[in-house]
């Protein structure tokens, strides 16, 4: 099966060090995948490379079979079908739910108010249309994000640490409902995270990345139970 994301041989330099080395993965349709390690590893360059904010030293992006990124092809942000979460969940604060929730949307409010509707009764939000940001709880402002990331019915969904800034007791349950958010919309995801538990929690497919490289890449209980060296063994050691 083509992938739908493909990262071949990606390298970024600034300022002539080298922060991304030669990086290369795929994720499927509906599948997760994680980009774990510490901070500085690279993480989150490699998500901007893949939404096209930042450009790659070298190498390509390839999307459901076409070349989106590479040396003389260069797709903009707003042509890559990517949708995008981050710690801070960015919402209007003057928009309703709702208007956040169809801001990525084009067409009438009345074309848009059946699909606003779906999403939010996918997200466990339904009846919060006409609430504000400042009305709700971090969890229930990060679910009605993800409402609005998937709005455009994107291809591929990009996360950076989206649940790092939410209360501990309310973390787990809002990861299993968004994972079966995405799964259920069959959007290929890469997750950004420096949490082995939350990689463990979440992935399909775990990329351990470390100095800017992929040291070890396979099924969570894969690196679980036979990590590539010592280094990698510490990292796990703490979950159980
Ligand atoms: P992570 O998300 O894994 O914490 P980042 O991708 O943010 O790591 O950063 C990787 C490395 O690249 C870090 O050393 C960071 O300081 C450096 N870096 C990131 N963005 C820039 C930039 N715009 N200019 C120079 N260095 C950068
Ligand atoms: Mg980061």
């Amino acid at each position: 099966m083509t992938p739908r994301l493909e990262l071949k041989n990606i390298c970024k330099e600034f300022a002539g060090r080298q922060v991304v080395s030669d990086l290369s993965l795929s994720v499927a349709p509906g599948q997760v995948t994680c980009l774990l390690g510490p901070s500085g590893c690279g993480k989150s360059t490699t998500l901007r490379i893949i939404a096209g904010v930042e450009h790659q030293t070298s190498g390509e992006i390839w999307v459901d079979g076409k070349l989106i990124s590479g040396d003389d092809v260069r797709v903009p942000p707003e042509g890559r079908s990517i949708g995008l979460m981050f710690q801070d969940f960015a919402l209007f604060p003057h928009l309703s739910v709702a208007q956040n929730v169809a801001f990525g949307l084009t067409g009438s409010k009345a074309d848009n108010t059946p699909r606003v509707g779906e999403l939010l009764e996918r997200v466990g939000l339904s009846g919060f249309d006409d609430k504000y940001p400042h009305e709700l709880s971090g969890g229930e402002q990060q679910r009605v994000a993800l409402a609005r990331a998937l709005a455009p019915r994107p291809k591929i969904m990009l996360m950076d640490e989206p649940f790092s800034g939410l209360d501990d007791r309310l973390r787990d349950g809002i990861r299993d409902q968004t994972l079966s958010v995405l799964k259920e919309a069959g959007t290929a995801v890469l997750l950004v995270t420096h949490e082995p538990h939350e990689a463990m929690r979440m992935a399909d497919e775990i990329a351990l990345m470390r100095g800017g490289r992929i040291v070890q890449q396979g099924n969570p209980y894969n690196l679980y139970n036979a990590p590539v060296d010592k280094e990698a063994a510490a990292f796990f050691s703490d979950i159980n």
